[in-house]
């Protein structure tokens, strides 16, 4: 194992990441460091997070700016807010001892003119969601002539969030000569094209095996009715009572649903989804990672940003669509050397999906029952009584009270005192499941077609099912939707809250992130021009006619753009 010192970094670095607690390189770390210094070629590196990707590349980075020179030298683009924040704290810490490195993080939902002010100032290295820099790029208040290393940082949720073109704006900018990163969990096609068309005989490092979960995590699933999918939870969460989970849910209406439901049960649960306020948000992750909160109920876009180490559990409510999501979601426990469980609760349906996720994850899942009652109260109790035996006593401040105390119990055996605590912990769980229905794995063949079920039947679909519109009727593609909480009732009624006059829609294709709707071909221009630079709750929205194979329209795809980085007309509205 070499050392940090081996690897070439300077040692005003290695001061500072000792007092971060980093004693030895990380694999990642040691592949990466020594290269970029050197400068030689372009990296991939397949690596997920918690695997010190951030250092691998921030390290180097610092070590080579040329701080006399006060004009961005490295750009570093990564696809969400918090993220970015993230980034540039940690290589603010690399860089402690390094005199007069400035980083400025650049995100959208936040003051342009403070961001546009330090620019001004001079800095060295910026790290930066694509759509504000894109505005930044184009107001003329950044200059990337002399970047010499570009970052693009989870490449694969960027490219997921629809930035791929923002990307090749960016990189528009940004010399001929300058040496390209990029991160990513897992190796899409999209990732390839990319490193084909702006990578120069990059060098490969995979840390792990490719699209490979992390080693210590267990992958379990539990089958069960659609209808039995909240019971199930409730009774896998009450199975772990020291559980400091995430459970990640497909829609933000799903999101809230499930917390809602979970705090009026009395669990310690809150929800994390685009719907929330950035503030609202703030709050909640900063709950969460402070461990005033044991249960995150949330979205995968909006948990995107969170950083925490100490994950016990994934809960998957339902696996995602996109299988590749999986690994993104369990990657988010056993970290930091931890081990950690990725639970699904899946119905019938989605039982070929596991074995597609042991294919790429190169694991194999284990299959477990529902917990019945019996053994969870008693899983409970234990450590409860585990919780009795190592509680501190803090003698000096109870000492006054405990005479009145004895006296007061003074007639009843220890025996009895030790019966009632626990009853009177335990009394409501016990009854609880005294009178709940034990839950049970669905039978092939069994499974009802309820509501639930034909939902989620349908968003197993390929995502581009081509089709042509309607005789009389043109084919209009919107970038919202299952994943927005979109349902043909919802879209209908917003396309008609919006357009002048009764549009009467005809039929909806939803998919995961986006949609296809058919109006009168005679209204289409209408609708599209309606919706053209509106934004719905900080998202500029697409809308415009679909080409014939149901792609949007070359050169305007973009499913996502979250930091509402363009101008446009704002509007609020939950779909
Ligand atoms: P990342 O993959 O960049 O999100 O890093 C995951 C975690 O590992 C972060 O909390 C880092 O601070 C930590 N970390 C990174 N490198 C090292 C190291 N060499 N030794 C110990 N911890 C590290």
């Amino acid at each position: 194992m070499r050392t940090f010192e081996e690897l070439g970094v300077i040692p005003e670095i290695q001061k500072a990441i000792a007092e971060l607690g980093f004693e030895q390189p990380m694999p990642v770390q040691t592949e990466v460091i020594p290269q970029l210094l050197a400068n030689t070629r372009d990296i991939i590196a397949l690596a997920q997070t918690g695997t010190g990707k951030t250092a691998a590349f921030g390290i180097p980075i610092i070590q080579k700016i040329n701080v006399k020179l006060l004009s961005p030298q490295t750009l570093i683009l990564c696809p969400t807010r918090e993220l970015c924040l993230q980034i540039a704290g940690d290589l603010t810490d690399y860089s402690t001892y390094v005199e007069d490195i400035k980083i400025l993080p650049v995100y959208g939902g936040s003051s342009i003119d403070s961001q546009i002010r330090t620019l001004k100032r001079g800095v060295h290295i910026i790290v930066a969601t694509p759509g504000r820099l894109i505005d930044l790029i184009n107001r003329k208040t950044v200059s990337l002539s002399n970047v010499h290393t570009m970052v693009l940082d989870e490449a694969d949720e960027m490219l997921n969030m629809g930035f791929s073109e923002d990307i090749d704006e960016i990189l528009s900018h940004l010399p001929e000569e300058r040496s390209m990163l990029l991160f990513s969990a897992t190796m899409p096609r999209e990732i390839e094209k990319i490193t084909r068309k702006y990578m120069n005989n990059p060098v490969e490092i995979t840390i792990g095996r490719k699209n490979e979960g992390a080693l210590n995590v267990r992958h379990l699933y539990f089958m069960v009715h659609a209808k039995d999918k909240y019971l199930a939870l409730k009774r896998i969460v009450d199975y772990y009572p020291n559980i400091y989970g995430i459970i990640f849910c497909r829609t933000r209406k799903e999101t809230q649903e499930i917390a809602d439901k979970l705090m009026q049960d009395g669990y310690d649960a809150d929800s994390l989804h685009g719907d929330l306020s950035q503030a609202q948000r703030d709050y909640v992750m900063s709950k969460y990672r402070n461990h005033n909160l044991q249960l995150l109920v949330a979205t995968d876009v909006a948990a995107r940003g969170l950083d925490v180490d100490d994950v016990t559990h994934i809960i998957n409510f339902g696996l995602p669509d996109d299988l590749e999501i999986y690994t993104h979601r369990s990657g988010r426990t056993g970290r930091a050397g931890k081990t950690g469980t990725s639970i699904s609760i899946i119905h019938i349906k989605e039982k070929g999906k596991i074995a597609q996720i042991e294919k790429l994850i190169n694991k194999q899942f284990e299959k477990r029952e529902i917990p019945k009652g019996d053994v969870i109260c008693e899983k409970q109790l234990f450590n409860f009584v585990d919780k009795i035996e190592k509680v501190k006593v803090n003698d000096a401040e109870i000492e006054r009270l405990l005479p009145s105390i004895f006296r007061k119990l003074e007639w009843l055996e220890k025996e009895d005192v030790i019966k009632r605590i626990v009853s009177l912990e335990f009394n409501r769980l016990i009854e609880y499941y005294q009178q709940a229905e034990e839950i049970y794995e669905p039978q092939d063949g069994s499974s009802r077609r309820n509501k639930e079920e034909s939902r989620y039947k349908k968003g197993d679909r390929p995502e581009n099912g081509s089709r042509k519109a309607e005789n009389g009727y043109a084919r209009i593609f919107i970038n919202v939707g299952k994943m927005d909480g979109v349902n043909p009732a919802t879209l209908m009624g917003f396309i008609n809250d919006n357009v002048k006059g009764k549009v009467p829609v005809g039929r909806i294709d939803l998919m995961k992130s986006f949609s296809f709707f058919e109006v009168p071909e005679d209204m289409a221009s209408k609708v599209v021009s309606t919706f053209k630079g509106m934004y719905v709750d900080e998202r500029k929205l697409v809308v415009q006619l679909a080409q014939d194979e149901d792609k949007p329209e070359r050169g305007k795809k973009k499913f996502f753009e979250n930091d509402n980085g363009g101008k446009g007309k704002k509007k609020k509205y939950k779909y």
